[in-house]
């Protein structure tokens, strides 16, 4: 497949967030392509999780840009001047980028198709007939059909982080960005929602995962990124990555968790 003429999913640019003092992305360039899956690995502290929430509306920026299929993201500051998007459109924008977190809140008093179908009628406007047709769908795709009126708390991690996906599908996004999304999960419960991710990855979801987990970008991912410290320092096939790395930094991270 070759998509070298379309528009990029994720477009980011020289893209820098500052804390205070604290310079916590100091240019980060990336593009993603329309049906990718890039894994983005690091250290902790490296600034993975603030990239994605700039990708995602729930931080702005302080240089550079993020286009997402297109569209400017959040604030820009170029040549001093920043520049504010309209409320009405990053509510669009952001209905259109599914994030699901380490944590899974899950809504505790909602049963979990109820859990499903609260996005779509609550923000989408769907019918209600229609979002439980559809929350249905998505809750025998991610293997938990029969959980349908079982609340949370009856749930394992893995379970509930499955709910987690079926519910940021339900909004149909374009773009899917996870952060750790197993490193909360019990090690015999990781591997049933990498599966859940796997077959969404199949299917053409443009996918950005932060993750340890070195097999899934090894099996999943079409590039791995490895970013230190607010930079990303080395990307590239999965293979040439993971096996031969080049960046001093990329080889001292990987001896450590392979
Ligand atoms: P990673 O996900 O790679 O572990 P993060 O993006 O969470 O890294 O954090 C990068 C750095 O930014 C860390 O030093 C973290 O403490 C700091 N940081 C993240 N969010 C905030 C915030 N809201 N306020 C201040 N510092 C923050
Ligand atoms: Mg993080």
């Amino acid at each position: 497949m070759t998509q070298t003429t379309a528009v990029p999913m994720v477009r980011a640019r020289s893209v820098r967030k500052t804390f205070g003092h604290l310079e916590v992305l100091k240019g980060v360039d990336l593009d993603v392509t329309p049906g990718e899956v890039v894994v983005v690995l690091g250290p902790s502290g490296s600034g993975k999780s603030t990239f994605l929430r700039c990708v995602n509306h729930l931080e702005t920026i302080d240089g550079g840009s993020v286009h997402v299929d297109g569209e400017l993201i959040g604030f820009t500051a170029s040549g001093g001047k920043v520049r504010h998007l309209r409320k009405r459109d990053i509510t669009r924008q952001r209905r259109e980028i599914g994030m699901v977190f380490q944590q899974f809140n899950l809504f505790p008093h909602l049963t979990v198709l109820q859990n499903v179908v609260e996005a779509p009628t609550g923000v989408r406007g769907e019918s209600r007939a229609e979002a439980r047709a559809r929350a249905g769908d998505l809750l025998a795709k991610v293997g938990l059909a029969d959980k349908a009126d079982a609340y949370p708390r009856h749930l394992s991690g893995g379970q509930q982080q499955r709910v987690a996906i079926a519910r940021a599908l339900a909004m149909r996004p374009k773009l899917m960005l996870f952060d750790e999304p197993t490193s909360a999960l019990d090690p015999e419960l990781v591997g049933d929602v990498l599966d859940t991710m796997k077959t969404l990855a199949e299917e053409g979801l443009t996918m950005i995962v932060v993750t340890h987990e070195i097999g899934f970008a090894r099996e999943v991912a079409d590039r791995v990124v490895f970013m230190d410290a607010g930079v990303i320092v080395e990307t590239g096939r999965p293979a040439d990555i993971l096996d031969a790395p080049k960046n001093e930094r990329t080889k001292a991270f990987l001896s450590k968790v392979l």
